[in-house]
């Protein structure tokens, strides 16, 4: 029986679940009108709570974790692709609802694919994953906001992250003065390499705040939430924005209007899960041009998908730097 090699979550008798690398039957894969020979994968922040179990993320078992993968089509039915050609895929359920990307195969519905752009290596397209396509969506959000390097600075939360690295990258490169907001202040150096202008500690944007701070920053990219964001928002200066695009930080928004309704500031909420496929080819066509890949590259490490499992671990404990690429096949 054919078969391939994956990162399979069993639920356990108990109802923990823990992953395991094991062959997987063909006979097994989900519906879909694309089988994808998957080469590279990556580790998210949502990778890490499907994997640990830390939060409900997985909804169904057995289930292949990864939540993205760049490969090449097998077979098709969808009028679109064609064995050979390269693609990525972010989202749409995958590895929570539908089997993932921390496998040799994958099926999937065509319409959940993108083209690999031009002169993107598939390494590189995870290098950037889900993370760096976010990032571009959180960029883009501001942009359509009419916001531009000379209204002020931008700030970044969870800096050193994935979406963290790779916007700062991205801004720097659009002309902003990027404020990296840490919890490493020890990495200085390499954000200032991405092109962060300014460090400061997390510390700085992670009590309770008060409603109205000194307007610090036109623009902000903010992947913590909680208080960190509530703190961004109330340091924004008038008529600016901050892209709201993670948790790593918590769930809740203790803020009070004062922003909004004092400084016309505005909240812009960034989904990469069920972005609509115009909007993500846009995103990666304007990653393949934008971001430097030298930068991509230095903040890049690449892993087996047997030490998946233990990078998941690490990613919630806040110990990956940058981004992290799975070699597959
Ligand atoms: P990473 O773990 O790589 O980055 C998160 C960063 O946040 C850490 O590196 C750390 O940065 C900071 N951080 C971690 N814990 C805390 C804490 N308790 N308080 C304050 N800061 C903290 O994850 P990703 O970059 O992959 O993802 C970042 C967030 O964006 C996640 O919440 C993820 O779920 C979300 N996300 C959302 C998407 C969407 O569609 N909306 C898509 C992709 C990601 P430092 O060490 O520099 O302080």
């Amino acid at each position: 029986m054919a078969s391939f090699k994956a990162v399979v979550i069993e639920k356990a008798e108990s109802g923990s679940a823990s992953p395991v690398v094991r062959d997987f039957p063909d006979s097994e894969l989900m519906e879909g009108d694309v089988t994808v020979r998957v080469s590279h994968s990556t580790v998210n922040y949502k990778d890490g709570l499907a994997l640990t179990g830390r939060a409900p993320v997985v909804r169904r078992f057995p289930m292949i974790p990864g939540i993205d993968f760049a490969g090449t089509v097998e077979t098709s039915s969808h009028p679109e692709f064609k064995p050979g050609d390269a693609v990525v895929l972010n989202g749409w359920g995958t590895g929570e609802t539908h089997l993932g990307a921390y496998a040799e195969r994958s099926r999937v519905k065509g319409d959940w694919l993108v083209r690999l752009p031009d002169g993107m290596s598939p390494a590189e397209a995870m290098a950037i994953g889900t993370a760096g396509y976010t990032a571009m969506l959180s960029l883009m959000a501001l942009e359509r906001h009419g916001l531009s390097p000379e209204r002020g600075p931008a700030v970044v939360s969870g800096a050193a992250g994935g979406v963290g690295s790779v916007a700062i990258a991205l801004l720097a490169k659009a002309g902003w003065h990027v404020v990296a907001s840490t919890g490493r202040t020890g990495e200085a150096d390499y954000l200032a390499g991405l092109g962060a202008a300014e460090i400061i500690p997390r510390d700085e944007l992670a009590g309770k705040g008060r409603p109205l701070g000194k307007e610090r920053w036109a623009a902000g990219i903010d992947t913590v939430g909680s208080t960190t964001l509530a703190n961004m928002l109330s340091m924004t200066r008038y008529a600016g924005a901050v892209a709201a695009c993670g948790l790593a930080g918590g769930m809740d928004l203790p803020a009070s209007v004062a922003p909004f309704i004092l400084r016309g500031v505005s909240l812009l909420g960034i989904d990469s899960v069920m972005a609509p496929k115009p909007l993500r080819q846009e995103a990666w066509n304007r990653l393949a041009k934008e971001l430097d890949r030298d930068k991509l590259a230095s903040m890049t490490r690449t892993i087996r998908l047997e030490d998946v499992i233990e990078a998941g671990r690490d990613i919630l404990d806040g110990k990956i730097r940058g981004r992290i690429v799975v070699e597959i096949g």
